[in-house]
């Protein structure tokens, strides 16, 4: 059934660590061969056994309207021809900057990188050098790529390895790095108070997705901000995930919170490798050239990402509806796998927002890292590779979110819980 990607990635270890380029997709935890895959098309990718899958990860979000979407595809083409890359400026970044600015509350600039990990790493340096402090506070179990500042306490790829401290990071740089549990504001209190004036920013993912998804509890996204605007604390909004994907302005939107500044990644590339920092002028101008904060790409606002992201973006800017209609399916899927869950008399939580969720098998509800890894995670391995053998993409790890695009039918969808179903009764 998997010969083929079984032969590539035996080929691949050869020459790339571990066989991949980011290692999450390794199916580590979960054990198994990656499947290596050909072509994708909607909800739906094939890979090189000619396997098909009905697509859960999206490429990790970016695929909200499902993949090769022919306006961004016959974007791309057109403008390949102009040139892939100029290194200087072109109309078209202002055109994004304007159309994401008109989307996304309380931000007048944004400066386009080449990744939700730079993102993040600008928005903590932009925080530093506007207050002048050093530290940060993150969360356990929130992912914000893998600049050295980050992967203390981390999600994602790191928690699915359980790696505790990343060989490579010195103590110098993570000491900076002050973490408290998600949804636990005692625990934030309590480090500003112990850090008095030395705190620059608050970094959180406003809705968690790097540890399954979680969401925020009633009262802490509000308390962080409150907590921010007493200790002169910038509070970030890790918005890469949530970003264009809960609604159009974000979680900011959806939540009716402020950030000062906001990072987004994925959907704002289309499938192409971008990331962008996002705030209000008085921010935004401490970035060089406009000030002293130095941040630079090579490729930043390379013109093909920017015409994929802005197709993207201008096709969710026109037809909010997308967003209407993806919880909706998101909630008929949910419906079906607790159906699927508790006929077969399993234990189980689904947390849901919008078109991201997770499941995880266990009666306590998720709410933070420790409950997320107090699940019974080998029920979830065998539940991953069930469901692949059945047609079903899922993440290959308890530690992420699956995301969900509005190519998906109902027939997709019960496909999925049926599948559920019948996976259940044979790991009984
Ligand atoms: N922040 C969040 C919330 C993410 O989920 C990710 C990646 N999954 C990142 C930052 C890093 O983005 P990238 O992988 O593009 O560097």
């Amino acid at each position: 059934m998997y010969s083929k990607s079984e032969n590539l990635f035996e080929q691949a270890k050869r020459v790339i660590p571990g066989g991949v380029n980011s290692p999450v997709r390794a199916f580590k935890s979960v054990g198994g061969t990656p499947i290596f895959m050909e072509r994708a098309q909607g909800p739906y990718m094939y890979d090189v056994d000619g396997n098909k899958y009905i697509d859960y990860i999206n490429s990790w979000g970016p695929m909200i309207l499902g993949h090769a979407y022919e306006p961004v595809v016959k974007a791309i083409q057109d403008y390949a021809t102009r040139s892939t890359s100029f290194g200087a400026p072109t109309e078209l970044e202002t055109r994004i900057a304007e159309l994401i600015t008109s989307m996304v509350p309380n931000v007048d600039m944004i400066r386009m990188v080449n990744s939700g990990t730079e993102a993040c790493m600008t928005a903590i340096r932009i925080a530093r050098g506007y207050t002048g402090k050093n530290k940060f506070i993150k969360f356990e179990g929130c992912y914000h790529g893998h600049a050295d500042a980050f992967l203390v306490s981390a999600g994602s790829g790191v928690a699915t390895l359980g790696i505790q401290a990343v060989p490579g990071v010195t103590t110098s740089v993570s000491q900076d790095t002050l973490t408290a549990p998600y949804n636990n504001l005692p625990a934030v209190q309590q480090l500003i108070a112990d850090n008095p004036d030395q705190i620059a920013a608050i970094i959180v993912e406003p809705i968690a997705g790097n540890m399954g998804c979680i969401l925020p509890q009633p009262g802490f996204l509000e308390g962080l901000r409150q907590l921010c605007d007493e200790n002169n604390i910038l509070l970030i909004f890790d918005e890469v995930m949530t970003g264009f994907r809960l609604a159009r302005g974000g979680a900011q939107e959806l939540l009716g919170i402020r950030a000062d500044l906001v990072t987004f990644g994925k959907i704002i590339g289309g499938g192409m490798p971008v990331g962008a920092v996002a705030g209000p002028k008085e921010l935004m101008e401490c970035l060089a050239p406009a000030g002293k904060v130095y941040q630079a790409g090579t490729l930043s606002g390379n013109p093909i990402a920017m015409i994929a992201g802005y197709t993207l973006l201008n096709t969710l800017n026109e037809n909010p509806v997308i967003y209407q209609q993806l919880a909706e399916k998101a909630t008929y899927l949910v419906n079906g796998l607790r159906e699927a869950f508790g006929g077969a008399g399993v234990v189980h939580q689904i947390n849901q927002i919008g078109s991201m969720l997770s499941a995880h098998f266990t009666e306590y509800p998720i709410i933070d890292f420790a409950s997320a890894s107090a699940a019974n995670n080998e029920l979830f391995r065998k539940f991953f590779h069930a469901m692949l053998e059945r047609g079903i993409y899922l993440p290959p790890s308890a530690f992420e979110s699956w995301f969900m695009c509005n190519a998906l039918t109902t027939e997709d969808l019960d496909a999925t819980i049926q599948a559920a179903k019948s996976a259940m009764q044979a790991i009984k």
